[in-house]
């Protein structure tokens, strides 16, 4: 009884794999896999994929590759990253292998040898590592409670906090805005003091491409079937929808859109 109802399972599921579910396609068509996305998950996880002798059809809404990888050409003489500009830390990290095969040239920056303008355009450059050591206490602390509270909250209930000057709490303010809601996409007030700086980091210098990091992008699409303007809008066994209401078989869909 129960190989029977596996068999007959398997023979829906193969069904399923060899059914036309697009008109006119072809066994190759429906067999192949789709890659939704040409950021560079979506890239890799292609080439990965054709490195294994498949050839992946990459799928990307915009009519450019690299999603948040994008260097503007606006200025020729100055290829200017709108996205990811770092290598964080180039010991061990994949981003520095892919750009060595790219052949792009990355070179060491400082990121503590930032400059603050004001709007006036004068140099500001505040000391802030008074500030610093407000918001690193304030999240130790954090860790000692019996429930999470944000990372705003716990700040504002910090003792470094109480004792601080107005100037100093427009620093905090700034160190919170800068680092926390910059980096993490979204406010102190929503982000958690006990998880919300929890991240891994590789060792080594961090790194920029005086090219633009668009190079790595433009590496891993190469030899690949990718097609721009496409926005993928339903996803099925056996098929996407595209926006145009055009459907493409796929016998595999990898999604690398971003949750968000
Ligand atoms: C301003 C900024 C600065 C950053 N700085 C750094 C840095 O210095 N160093 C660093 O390591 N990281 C940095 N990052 C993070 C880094 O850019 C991302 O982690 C990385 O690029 C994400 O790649 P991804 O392929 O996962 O997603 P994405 O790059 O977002 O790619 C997803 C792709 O899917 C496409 N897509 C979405 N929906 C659909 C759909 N329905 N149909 C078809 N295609 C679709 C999108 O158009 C996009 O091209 C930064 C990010 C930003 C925004």
């Amino acid at each position: 009884m129960r190989a029977r109802r596996v068999l007959s399972r398997r023979a829906v599921l193969t069904g399923a794999v060899a059914a036309p579910f697009v008109a006119g396609a072809s066994r190759a068509e429906e067999a192949r896999i789709v890659v939704v996305g040409a950021g560079l998950a979506g890239l890799a996880a292609a080439q990965a994929l054709q490195a294994k002798g498949h050839s992946p059809l990459v799928l990307e809404a915009r009519e450019r590759i690299g999603g948040r990888v994008h260097t503007s050409l606006a200025w020729p003489d100055l290829p200017m990253d709108l996205g990811a500009s770092w290598i964080h830390g180039v010991a061990g990290n994949p981003i520095t292998e892919l750009a060595r095969a790219a052949g792009a040239r990355f070179v060491a920056t400082d990121l503590d040898a930032d400059r603050t303008i004001g709007p006036d355009g004068a140099t500001i450059s505040p000391d802030l590592s008074g500030a610093e050591r407000i918001v690193r206490g304030a999240l130790k602390a954090a860790q000692g409670l019996d429930r999470d509270i944000s990372i705003l909250h716990a700040v504002e209930t910090s003792a470094g906090w109480r004792a601080a000057p107005e100037r100093e709490r427009r620093l905090v303010r700034h160190v919170l805005n800068a680092t926390i809601e910059h980096e993490y996409g979204g406010p102190a007030s929503q982000t958690s003091a006990w998880y919300g700086e929890e991240s891994d980091e590789y060792d080594g210098a961090d790194a920029i491409f005086p090219a633009g990091y668009g190079q790595i992008a433009a590496h891993l699409a190469k030899g690949l079937d990718v097609r721009l303007g496409q926005p993928v809008r339903r996803i099925a066994p056996g098929r996407v929808t595209l926006a145009s209401g055009e459907s493409v078989a796929a016998g595999r869909i990898v999604v690398s859109a971003p949750l968000g």
